[in-house]
């Protein structure tokens, strides 16, 4: 079978991504390779899909015991033979897989690293055939690297131990040092090496100023109701407070940290996984173990230290490719917060954490194309901007912002710049607090000056004018704001600037959620059948005891409330359906479509739906249309009309017992020069009233069948 076959019949997709291919080709010459993708741009189909083509067994390391599990149940679903050995499991358990391993029942076995290297093992395998190593998350072999694992070192001994066997290394976190570390660690025979680019495109970035963040993350999550996410927060007490008030608030919300209980993480988590909490409050090691693919939505509380940290949380939105969200909340808070961290501890990495800070807080403040900055920063050059971000979906628009600035300025400067950006607010908007009037700062001039602007516009305000070189933040003094030279000479009227509006961009962020809130009817149709298959989903899943997402990823369920398929031809058009998802789920998932179809046909009452069903069934039977009307006590005409629409919603009826094909030909060349909307009467007309009413219908369900190739003719 050719490659492109095996990706059809296990896994349900018709075309390779890029560079897979070549890859794939790459391992089946007996060659090695190093393959960088990002997390979700499809590196284990690099592996499986040679692993099912070569004679044997292909052995993958991997480091973590959740991921194993999770490729593995994944892999069965797919009708493939997969297993995992790792401590976890029972002595007995495990000699039961050895013995299937040993006896050739394997196409792939996931083991851990130390498992591997053992030498016990190692002796063992060398007498069976074994088609390939592939590692996982080969950077952690690399004390370079962020994660290195010293179990990984023993690695070094396969390529010795079998020089002749292909090891494909894959990794979504290396840099220039760590790959070539990869490498020289494992050995590697010249390996060709795939680097694929980091962006994700199905993700889309925002950021926002912080404040009333409580409020519009409740928004957010009630926007989207049946769609899991995570919230990174900076602390433990962090998680379990925004949590609390979430649930205040009517959102189900959970906490996750590592200060709770092994068994409360445990199943956080496992609810997760199965779509039974939707929304986690986590610190960042949430998320690391796994692989559900349908996380919608990644939240960002507070400033992350670094983008390398950044990135790798929203990473875990949206793996399975369909469109996910990310909203990141910033303040001036937050890095000053992270500073005294990085200055507290010292140490001869604060000048890079600091930098690396900066460059995240560049990010956050950004007023152009953010995807740009991110694959930048990253080392990958775009060209155009991605049009997935804030910034691209509305751009800044800017006015003369000279005498905001030189109100702030003022204030600023009256205050003896002995005051940080919330004082300075406060002043400027004429607050009424206690420490306030306790400084007698409500009798400097420029008190309530600037009442005009809230307190979020003013914050963004001053981000700008800060970005801009008009004041700068004293870190080694409280975080107070300074005037620059250059702020000196807008003061003074010398020089002027241009702001961003925050309320323009608002007002325009409202008015483009309003228009994306008027769904058409066919999208809020398409939301209720993928709501209705998410269900079924949700059943089967549980009946198995698997995640839903093993079953169907979010992309095959979208995919099916687009094209609705009710055919096996057609459900195999569905990404992510192979033979065995078709076999296992193909009927249960058509049914629930027809079923859709059918209530929806007519005007849209279960009732319909089921007269319909039992019409279905009786001419399945056998019976006549005579005799399914005289029993259900209806018109034969009725009955005609059931068997018409169910026809078109691709039942199998054989309509050529009501009508010829030249009939169809007939009618179909004069529905061809009508306009629509196309009603039966003039139809009949036009044919001289030769052909009845019935058989009308039944050209015109043929049509509505065949629509696509009929008019591709
Ligand atoms: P990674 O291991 O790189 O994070 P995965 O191998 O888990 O990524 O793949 C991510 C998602 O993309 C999975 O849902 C996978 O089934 C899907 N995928 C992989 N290759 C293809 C392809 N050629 N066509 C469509 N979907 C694919
Ligand atoms: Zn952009």
């Amino acid at each position: 079978m050719s490659p492109e076959l095996i990706l059809q019949k296990y896994f349900g997709y018709s075309t390779f991504r890029d560079q897979q291919k070549e890859i794939i080709e790459t391992v089946l010459s007996g060659r090695d390779a190093v393959v960088l993708m990002p997390t979700g741009g499809g590196k284990s189909i690099c592996f499986q899909v040679p692993a099912l083509m070569l004679e044997g067994t292909c052995i993958v390391v991997s480091p973590l015991i959740s991921l194993m599990k999770d490729q593995v149940e994944a892999l069965r679903a797919n009708g493939i033979t997969a297993a995992f050995l790792n401590s976890s499991q029972s002595s007995a358990d495990q000699r039961m897989i050895e013995t299937a391993f040993y006896n050739g029942n394997l196409k792939m076995l996931y083991v851990s690293p130390e498992k591997l290297a053992s030498e016990v093992f190692m002796s063992a395998i060398s007498k069976l055939p074994i088609s390939m190593f592939a590692i996982d998350e080969a950077h952690c072999i690399s004390s370079w690297g962020h994660d290195f694992r010293p179990e990984y070192a023993k690695l070094k001994l396969l390529k010795f131990r079998f020089p002749n066997t292909p090891i494909i290394a894959l990794t979504a976190t290396a840099d220039r040092v760590t790959r070539k570390d990869i490498i020289e660690q494992l050995a590697l025979d010249s390996p060709s090496a795939f680097i694929a680019s980091f962006d994700r495109p199905n993700i889309f970035l925002e950021a926002r100023p912080g404040q009333k963040k409580l409020e519009q993350i409740a928004n957010f999550i009630r926007e989207r109701p049946n769609k899991a996410g995570i919230i990174y927060c900076l602390s433990r007490k962090n998680t379990e407070e925004l949590s609390t008030k979430l649930q205040g608030k009517g959102v189900k919300a959970m906490c996750y940290h590592a200060g709770m209980s092994d068994e409360m993480r445990a199943k956080v988590q496992e609810d997760f996984i199965n779509d039974e909490i939707l929304v986690v409050c986590a610190t960042v090691a949430f998320g690391m173990g796994i692989d559900k693919s349908n996380v919608r939505w990644v939240i960002h509380h507070n400033l992350p230290q670094n983008i390398e940290g950044y990135y790798q949380e929203i990473g875990r939105a949206g793996r399975d490719g369909s469109k996910a969200e990310t909203i990141l909340f910033y303040s001036f808070r937050d890095v000053a917060v992270f500073r005294d961290i990085f200055k507290s501890n010292g140490g001869s990495q604060m000048p890079l954490k600091l930098s690396k800070l900066d460059r995240m807080q560049q990010y956050a403040e950004a007023q152009s194309c953010r995807r740009k900055m991110l694959l930048n920063y990253f080392g990958e050059v775009m060209e155009k901007d991605c049009g997935a971000c804030d910034v691209c979906k509305n751009p800044p628009q800017y006015f003369d912002g000279t005498v905001i600035a030189q109100k702030a300025l003022s204030g600023l400067m009256r205050l003896k710049e002995n005051v940080g950006v919330n004082v300075l607010i406060d002043v400027l908007r004429g607050s009424a607090k206690h420490e306030i009037f306790s400084k007698g700062y409500d009798k400097i001039k420029t008190y309530g000056a600037g009442r005009e602007f809230s307190q979020r516009e003013w914050n963004f305000f001053l981000q700008q004018l800060v970005n801009l070189g008009v004041m700068e933040i004293d870190y080694d003094r409280y975080n107070f704001l300074r005037a620059t030279e250059f702020g000196k000479d807008i003061l003074f009227g010398k020089k002027t600037l241009e702001l961003a509006s925050l309320k323009l961009k608002l007002e325009r962020d409202a008015a483009a959620k309003k228009a994306t809130k008027t769904k058409s009817k066919s999208e809020a149709l398409k939301d209720e059948l993928f709501e209705r298959l998410r269900v079924l989903r949700a059943r089967l899943a549980k009946a198995k005891g698997v995640p839903p997402y093993i079953i169907f990823a979010d992309t095959a369920l979208l995919a099916m409330s687009e094209s609705k398929p009710t055919s096996d031809q057609e459900l195999l058009a569905i990404p992510g359906m192979g033979d065995t998802k078709l076999s296992l789920y193909g009927e249960a998932f058509k049914t629930e479509i027809k079923l859709y179809i059918l209530e929806k046909a007519k005007g849209g009452s279960n009732l319909k739906g089921a007269t319909y069903m039992q019409t279905l069934e009786m001419f399945s039977n056998g019976l006549s249309v005579e005799v399914i009307a005289k029993n259900r006590s209806l018109n034969p005409s009725t009955i005609y009309s059931h068997l018409s629409q169910l026809y078109a919603g691709g039942e199998d009826i054989d309509i050529f017992r009501f009508i010829t094909q030249n009939e169809i030909d007939k009618v179909l060349g004069v529905v061809q020069k009508m306009e629509s909307p196309i009603t039966l009467r003039p139809i009949f007309e036009a044919l001289e009233e030769k052909i009845d009413y019935t058989k009308i219908k039944f050209a015109l369900a043929y049509f509505e069948r065949n629509k696509t190739s009929i008019l591709a003719k």
